[in-house]
């Protein structure tokens, strides 16, 4: 019996494959960015998602995951995140969040972006960059020797200091072999508490950021997350691996040939 605390260490081969697994998720991720345009449904991006994790001979972490109905998660403006594809069109000027993950040789990635459709109202857009440094300022946290928190705290700081609220209820967390592993990473908290990051160990970041404010309900179809006060949000992700060094995006590509 494995203890709820323990958070898995990756040997080197272990990690080569959750490598494979996130450079395989961002080229269907880059390929899926390119969907969002006006007129295309949440539930056309879900399906082409499908047909490219098939094509990677990969599978879907998300379908079924306690009742999961669609492939990746689309969430749309006010939509947080677990949107499932449907019927809702896109629209110029909507902000589309396209969160996917990918199982390939048993190891699991998962990560994602927000997309701009067309020109978006410039507050939106400013919290748009600001979501993806505040990830980047998590991921520059997340080293051996810091702790959990570290990442938490940093983000927090980033995204509250210019104005925005970040979503408590749902949080990033290690990934692996599962989906969801030890430890949780949340979107606040305090520096230099929670688990002590170790090399080996892989995380998802993932801040979900709101214009307004942070509390959030989940609509009738008992998945989609929406801001109560109906303002957007974005949503960005990325896999990471701690190293006794920089840590290393295992969702993006290059990333290991740039250190160099
Ligand atoms: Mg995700
Ligand atoms: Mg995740």
């Amino acid at each position: 019996m494995t203890s709820r605390s323990v958070i898995p260490i990756k040997n080197a081969t272990e990690i080569e494959h959750m490598r494979q697994s996130g450079h395989a998720l961002r080229s269907i991720l880059d390929e899926l960015r390119g969907m969002a345009q006006p007129g295309v449904t949440t539930r056309e991006i879900d399906v082409r998602a499908g047909e490219l994790i098939k094509a990677k001979g990969g599978k879907s972490p998300f379908l079924n995951y306690r009742g999961f109905p669609g492939n990746i998660c689309v969430s749309v403006n006010e939509e947080v995140v677990h949107g499932i594809g449907g019927s809702r069109r896109i629209q110029y000027g909507d902000v589309v969040k396209i969160d996917a993950g990918l199982i390939l040789n048993g190891w699991v990635s998962d990560s994602a972006i927000t997309v701009p459709v067309g020109e978006i109202d410039p507050a939106v857009a400013k919290m748009l960059v600001a979501s993806e440094e505040s990830l980047m300022v998590g991921i520059a946290q997340a080293r051996a020797g810091n702790r959990v928190h570290d990442i938490s705290a940093a983000i927090e700081q980033y995204v509250v200091k210019r104005g925005y609220s970040v979503v408590r209820e749902f949080v990033g967390h290690g990934v692996g072999r599962q989906l969801h592993e030890e430890p949780q990473v949340p979107n606040y908290g305090r520096a230099g508490t929670g688990a002590k990051l170790k090399a080996g160990m892989t995380i998802c970041i993932e801040p979900m950021v709101n214009l307004g404010r942070p509390e959030v309900k989940i609509l009738a179809d008992g998945w989609t997350v929406v801001t109560t006060d109906g303002k957007p949000s974005c949503h960005v992700e990325h896999t990471v691996l701690i190293t006794e060094d920089e840590p290393e995006i295992l969702t993006c590509l290059g990333t290991t040939e740039s250190k160099s």
